[in-house]
């Protein structure tokens, strides 16, 4: 059965031959049926009873007629006349409907009965009506003539009657003969059909079955030409060709892509001391590890052996490439268990970015390998950029990164506060956090210095949440002075502090824990965070919002500058960027700048600040712009939040020298 299902198969025209068919013989029984079903049922005994008893009733109706003119004769006058007359129409009228019934199926030959009667009903009617010869119509010697015809045919028309019913019978045992055989010819057809339905539900399940193995089949060869078998990971062809396309599409985005080549350390001896069993098992293991600690949007692929390598796509700066092998180092660094025995490993990394360190997969993936032999250099277990001035920043950038955790946990960072004054009254407004690092040998660091690496490593948001908290709690004493209702202390967030989950909550713990009031905190997002499509920032702002908070647009003019958006965000005050403030005097394109945005910014009911005051010329024009709110060295240097205390205790005193002044 298989090999001729298989046979048949090889052969496509047989299948189709085989639905042919099937339609064929299925559309002849539907015929064959149709028909002999119509045939019987013309001759059902129902049909032919019916058909004898119209007959009847035209024999019996005959009969009366001739009984009619045996009567006439025997009693003549005028009544039994019309009586005869009346009657020769009645059978006349019976003979036309039979005709008319009996033209087309005529089973049982009554038609004939046609035939025999209407000659002999129309001479005895035309000679009841014209007369005969010269005799009147009702004469005898017509009515005699007229018995005579219609007793002729009467007796025709009774052994018709009598044939009619033999007909019957035997139309009746035909009938039954032909049924037994449609009965035995429709099982026959059936079986057949049956027979071919199956065959062809059969080969199709046979050849669905064919076609899903082969597909099976076409994806495991696919799987085996471009996945490593024993880690599932992506194979050195398919990496290539993923790697080819990552190059196309840096060079149309922003985003840096950078290819790393890791090579375990120490593998050759575990292997050949252990056995393969091991090293198979180990670099499964490795392969996972490597995968979990990447971002999903990387890729990871084994080339063979030992050695892996994985394509970072969309950094921001491919600095972050070094942060990734760190991690990848300290994960491998970790003991792995095989077959119950612990193992050390490590790795040795080398690095190349896109388009610097090569322009096409091939080359970057040969400079890599030879950074990775720089890294086996130093004695494994680390890794190298292709160029040193890259290994130089990444050593740089990730000390400072240690050296910055190790400062959060010694409390070296501190906070300064710059004031801020309103330009019309002079009065104090408000204060800027600035964050410090007192670095025990480089000694005070400025922001700029290490705001960054903070933002790529993502240690921001823990020191995001400090500088918060810290914040609220120094300035818990500037409570006690009577502040301006907009008064406030604006604390920088980067956007990388939204992005790792800075929300309501966490500023809700910082009012409760400090008992600073929400309405005084102003924070200072950037441009781009507005610029975001993520709605989950903007949902943040409008809670902070709902908590009392407001919030500032910082640098206002460096980014995308785009004024729609400042309509959709719950934003109070702009800060124009200290480089447009910087040349205000000198360059009257600046001027116009500040002029315009000082308009719209108004036009959208927003409060402007000016940073970055220098001079009392800057300060004289900002002045004649409209400006409201200032900040700057010419106003106040960044101090502490004593300094800021004493600034509102003296501004209070002098309030209070004015209010005693007018009294008096
Ligand atoms: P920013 O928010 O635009 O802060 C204003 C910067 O301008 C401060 O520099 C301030 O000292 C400086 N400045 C103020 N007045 C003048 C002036 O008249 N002339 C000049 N030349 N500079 C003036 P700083 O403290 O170095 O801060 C630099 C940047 O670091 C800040 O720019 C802010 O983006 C960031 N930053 C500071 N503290 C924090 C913080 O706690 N968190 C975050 N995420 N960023 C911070
Ligand atoms: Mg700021
Ligand atoms: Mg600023």
């Amino acid at each position: 059965m298989k090999t001729l299902a298989a046979k048949i198969l090889a052969r496509p025209a047989i299948p189709f031959a085989l639905v042919g068919l099937l339609l064929v013989g299925t559309l002849s029984v539907i015929y064959y049926v149709q028909r002999t079903l119509s045939e019987i049922e013309e001759a059902l005994p129902i049909t032919l009873s019916k058909q004898e008893r119209d007959i009847r009733v035209l024999v019996n109706d005959m009969g009366r007629l001739v009984q009619d003119i045996e009567f006439a004769r025997s009693d003549p006058s005028d009544k039994k006349f019309s009586v005869i007359l009346r009657q020769t129409h009645k059978v006349e009228l019976l003979l036309e409907k039979i005709r008319e019934t009996y033209q087309f199926s005529d089973v049982l030959g009554i038609s004939a009965i046609h035939a025999k009667l209407n000659p002999a009903i129309f001479d005895i009617k035309t000679w009841l009506t014209n007369g005969l010869y010269d005799f009147e119509p009702t004469s005898d010697y017509t009515l005699k003539l007229a018995e005579l015809r219609a007793k002729n045919a009467h007796q025709e028309a009774e052994i018709l009657l009598l044939r009619v019913g033999k007909t019957a019978i035997n139309v009746l045992t035909e009938q039954a003969q032909r049924i037994k055989a449609f009965r035995n010819i429709m099982i026959v057809k059936l079986i057949v059909l049956t027979v071919m339905t199956i065959g062809l539900v059969l080969l199709g399940f046979r050849l669905q079955k064919i076609v899903f193995a082969l597909k099976d089949s076409e994806e495991q060869i696919r799987y085996r030409a471009n996945y490593d078998s024993l880690t599932d990971l992506p194979n050195r062809p398919n990496f290539v060709e993923h790697l080819g396309e990552a190059i196309t599409r840096g060079r149309r985005s922003p985003g840096k892509t950078a290819l790393m080549f890791i090579d375990l350390d120490r593998f050759k001896t575990i292997n050949d001391t252990l056995g393969h069993d091991y090293g198979d098992e180990l670099i499964k293991q490795v392969g996972l590890r490597i995968r979990d600690t990447i971002r999903d949007t990387d890729l990871v692929a084994r080339l063979g052996g030992d050695e892996f390598t994985v394509l970072l796509t969309d950094l921001s700066d491919v600095i972050h490439a070094s942060i990734i092998a760190k991690d990848i180092i300290a994960q491998l660094s970790l003991p792995f268990v095989l077959h119950g025995h612990e193992i050390y490993t490590g790795a040795s990394i080398g690095i190349t970015v896109c388009p610097e360190d090569g322009e096409d997969a091939n080359t970057l993936l040969k400079n890599a390998d030879m950074a990775m032999y720089e890294a086996k250099k130093q004695g494994g277990n680390t890794f190298r950029f292709f160029t040193s001035q890259m290994t130089e920043r990444a050593k740089q950038f990730l000390d400072l990164d240690k050296d910055l955790r190790r400062a959060m946990a010694q409390d070296e960072l501190l906070l300064d506060f710059q004031p801020i004054y309103d330009l019309a009254s002079s009065e104090l407004m408000g204060a800027e956090v600035l964050l410090r690092w007192q670095h025990p040998d480089r000694g005070l660091i400025m922001p700029d210095e290490f705001i960054t690496v903070a933002e790529e490593t993502g240690l921001i948001d823990e020191i995001g949440l400090w500088v918060l908290h810290r914040a609220c709690a120094e300035a818990r004493p500037w409570l006690q002075y009577e502040l301006h209702e907009k008064f406030y202390m604006s604390v920088n967030v980067s956007i990388r502090q939204f992005k790792g989950g800075f929300r309501k909550k966490h500023l809700a713990a910082v009012f409760e824990e400090t008992g600073f009031p929400s309405k005084h905190l102003v924070l200072e997002i950037t441009e781009s965070l507005l610029m975001d499509d993520d709605v989950r920032f903007r949902d943040a702002l409008n809670d902070f919002r709902d908590l009392g908070v407001r919030l500032a647009v910082d640098d206002f003019g460096t980014g995308y500058s785009a004024l729609s958006y400042l309509r959709e965000f719950p934003v109070d005050t702009l800060k124009i960027d200290r480089s447009f403030i910087q040349d205000i005097v000198e360059s009257s394109n600046d001027r116009r700048l500040v002029e315009a945005i000082v308009v719209m910014a108004h036009g959208l009911d927003l409060v402007v600040v000016a940073e970055g005051v220098e001079t009392a010329e800057q300060d004289v024009l900002l002045r004649g712009l409209n400006c409201d709110m200032v900040q700057g060295y010419f106003y106040g240097m960044p101090v502490s939040a004593a300094a800021i205390t004493d600034l509102l205790e003296s501004n209070s005193l002098q309030a209070g020298a004015k209010k005693s002044a007018k009294t008096a």
